[in-house]
């Protein structure tokens, strides 16, 4: 059985779409981006980050000998340095992008990659777009969103639980933003069965219960209907962006 998977996306309550997506079986790639900036900027700077990523995937699987644009990371796996070295190109082509029109030009991303077909999934993200796994019903949160809450929460300054609406979309990297945004990347163990989500931040209106709840659905599409349906019916006031992969056997 092929790897599926589904992705939805949607304007929402908004009067454009920032979200992107892309789904690449060939290239075992699957990622989010949500965009900023203002006027058309967004919906540049998240296309163009996963189209930068999509092509340098592409590039290295017909020409491995490439040499890779940056240096690599002896902390990292041959497979998590992949997408490392073409996340980092994402950032420098949306940087390159800028204009005096779309001076906050910037994304976020979030990717699920499996370069090898039998080799581990690698997680990587920038930003507050995330990346899930759900198994037999329970659910786990892969990534840590790079925002200002995050950091209140891992030096204790808040309690994990408590949330500040106020500072809820304060992110602290950004593709595009900021000088220098490296990604956080991991390589993930799966298993038949296994159902990873990556979604933006319009989707996480909802809680990990109601998530892993819309993730039991039989198919990915079903999946990813009823977890957009479901943050709008919440009131999501975002774009929303869902993806939704099973682990094939
Ligand atoms: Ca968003």
């Amino acid at each position: 059985m092929k790897t599926q998977a589904t992705a939805i996306t949607t304007t929402g309550r908004r009067s454009n779409n920032e979200d992107a997506f892309v789904v690449d079986h060939e290239l075992g790639l699957f990622a989010v981006a949500d965009g900023m900036g203002g006027y058309d900027g967004g919906e540049i700077a998240s296309r163009l980050a996963l189209d930068e990523v999509r092509e340098f995937l592409r590039a290295l699987r017909d020409d491995p000998e490439q040499t890779w644009p940056f240096s690599s990371d002896p902390a990292l796996a041959p497979a998590e340095n992949l997408v490392d070295q073409a996340i980092r190109l994402a950032h420098r082509a949306v940087i390159e992008a800028r204009t005096h029109a779309r001076p906050k030009m910037g994304t976020t991303i979030a990717t699920v990659v499996r370069p090898d077909e039998r080799g581990p999934f690698v997680v990587a993200h920038v930003g507050d777009s995330r990346v899930y796994r759900w198994r037999g019903g329970e659910l786990t949160q892969l990534t840590r969103d790079h925002s200002f809450i995050e950091e209140l929460r891992e030096t204790g300054a808040i309690a994990p639980e408590e949330e500040l609406p106020y500072l809820r979309n304060y992110i602290t990297r950004a593709l595009g933003v900021g000088g220098w945004s490296r990604p956080t990347v991991t390589r993930v163990d799966s298993r038949p069965g296994d159902r990873f989500l990556i979604c933006t931040d319009g989707l996480t209106v909802l809680d990990e219960r109601e998530l892993a709840r819309h993730l039991a659905a039989r198919s990915s599409q079903v999946a990813a209907e009823r977890l957009v349906d479901a943050a709008l019916a919440r009131g999501s006031m975002d774009n929303i962006t869902a993806l939704v992969i099973d682990v094939a056997a």
